[in-house]
């Protein structure tokens, strides 16, 4: 196993046992950890705080929980697998008959091996998911059922990693540079943190954030601000919105990550615009990969991309996963576990997402300075350098003369680099290449922000 993806895996590997839940200790004991690999802050909202059309809920504390049978065998236990405990159980310590019982057991019988995961997060009720196999073995005619949780006031935790731009007036080196007058603004990447012990979905998501964020922290420039969200789901992100609506304006490109250990190729689910520069982008990196046929279009369904695309939102957030949620049978099942997460997959969405967040920091809007007639490139020695060569091949740096043609004859300043490495079917990098070395001799210059097309621009 590869460097990196001993790490990806090893932080999997550790927060698997804990059981986390949308509040309580495995959440605030899972953001403990994410907290001492990337900056972190924890925030703790009351229970009651009225968020959105929402309310923060109890906070549930889980002691143990099991099924035992009269003679004081215990059938089915907590300790075992916290997927056994329908989450939000309250507590309840009483012999019902086998009907009874039967009434709060969730199984799968068409994957009789496999034990579901199930919440009851707003039903005030108790239940247990076990096997199909073991559900059919309780013949007995009762049953000790103890459930020891505690649903009380507390709090609803949540973890945010922000990584700041660098400040405008001190413009990245090799970076295009941001909009006069400020940081173009911020790149919003949201996983949900409240899953027990399930692998692929949420841990992988986790995991390749936490490597995500460690390599922007190293980055010599950023052009954008970053904010991690490390979220319970739904109402995390519904607390954060409510809390946050001023810093969700400022979020120009957003990805939610899910699901990113498994096998399957990556999949793009796009934001509620469709045509957002995030859609673009990703859009951009997949194909090519070779991969245009896993960009789906937006359902109200899924992650909390439903709630930062709802239509008084409508931000630019997509979904960022391998194989989609619900789609492989081992999700929301005991099969998503560490046999599931695959290392190479995550290494392999890690570096998906660099690539994702290199074309964020690389789009720009470019001005030809010399626009009438082609420039003679010869005098700044760029077009003798490739002219003479049979093969209009590469220059040091990346790209052939047709690429350096095209990026001089559409920067008018009404299209970006992705424009370009769209319209001219070259890849992004050389098209970048291009405008770098073109930039150098003065040949560009970025196109002040009033004469971008709207919409149509990172930043
Ligand atoms: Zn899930």
């Amino acid at each position: 196993m590869a460097g990196i993806e001993q790490d990806l895996f090893s932080h999997v590997e550790t927060l698997f046992p804990l059981c986390r839940s949308i509040t309580g200790e495995g959440l605030r004991r899972t953001l403990r950890y994410i907290g001492e690999h990337i900056p972190l802050e924890c925030r703790e909202v009351p229970t009651g705080t009225p968020v959105l059309d929402w309310e923060v809920p109890k906070e549930w504390v889980v002691r143990g929980a099991r099924i035992r049978r009269m003679n004081g065998e215990t059938v089915v236990d907590f300790v075992r697998n916290n997927l056994h405990l329908l989450q939000y159980s309250h507590p309840v310590d009483a012999i019902v008959t086998r009907e009874e019982l039967d009434r709060h057991l969730h199984s799968l019988p068409d994957r009789p091996g496999l034990v579901p995961y199930r919440t009851a997060y707003h039903a005030d009720t108790w239940g247990f998911c076990l096997s199909h196999e073991a559900r059919m073995a309780l013949t007995d005619p009762a049953y000790r059922v103890e459930v020891d949780t505690e649903l009380r006031d507390g709090s609803l935790s949540y973890g945010e990693c922000w990584l700041p731009a660098d400040a405008p007036d001190e413009p990245p080196k090799d970076a295009p540079g941001g909009a006069p007058g400020g940081a173009p603004g911020d790149v919003l990447v949201s996983i949900h943190c409240c899953h027990p012990s399930l692998a692929n979905d949420n841990l992988s998501a986790i995991a390749v954030a936490i490597e995500l964020a460690r390599a922007l922290a190293r980055r010599s420039a950023r052009r954008f601000g970053y904010r991690f969200l490390f979220i319970p789901g739904t109402i995390g992100a519904i607390t954060w919105l409510a809390r946050n609506r001023d810093v969700a304006r400022q979020v120009r490109h957003g990805l939610v990550l899910s699901c990113l250990g498994d096998a399957g190729a990556p999949t793009y689910k796009q934001s509620r615009r469709g045509d957002a520069p995030i859609d673009r982008i990703v859009g951009h990196v997949l194909r090519a990969r070779g991969l245009a046929g896993r960009v789906l279009p937006f359902v109200p369904y899924g992650y909390d991309e439903r709630q930062y695309c709802s239509p008084g939102f409508n931000l630019p957030v997509g979904c960022l996963m391998r194989s989609p949620n619900g789609s492989f049978p081992e999700y929301h099942t005991s099969a998503d576990n560490l046999a599931f997460v695959q290392p190479a997959a995550l290494a392999d969405s890690l570096a998906l997402l660099g690539e994702i967040v290199e074309l964020i920091e690389t789009d720009a809007t470019w001005r030809n300075t010399s626009p009438y007639g082609e420039p003679q490139l010869g005098r700044r020695r760029l077009y003798s350098r490739i002219g003479g060569q049979t093969d209009p091949g590469a220059l040091p740096g990346g790209f052939d003369q047709l690429t350096l043609l095209w990026v001089l004859n559409l920067s008018d300043g009404q299209h970006s680099l992705l424009d370009i490495a769209e319209r001219s079917g070259k890849p992004f990098e050389a098209v970048a290449a291009a405008a770098r070395a073109l930039r150098e001799t003065g040949l560009l210059e970025l196109a002040p922000p009033a004469t971008l097309a709207s919409g149509r621009t990172v930043g």
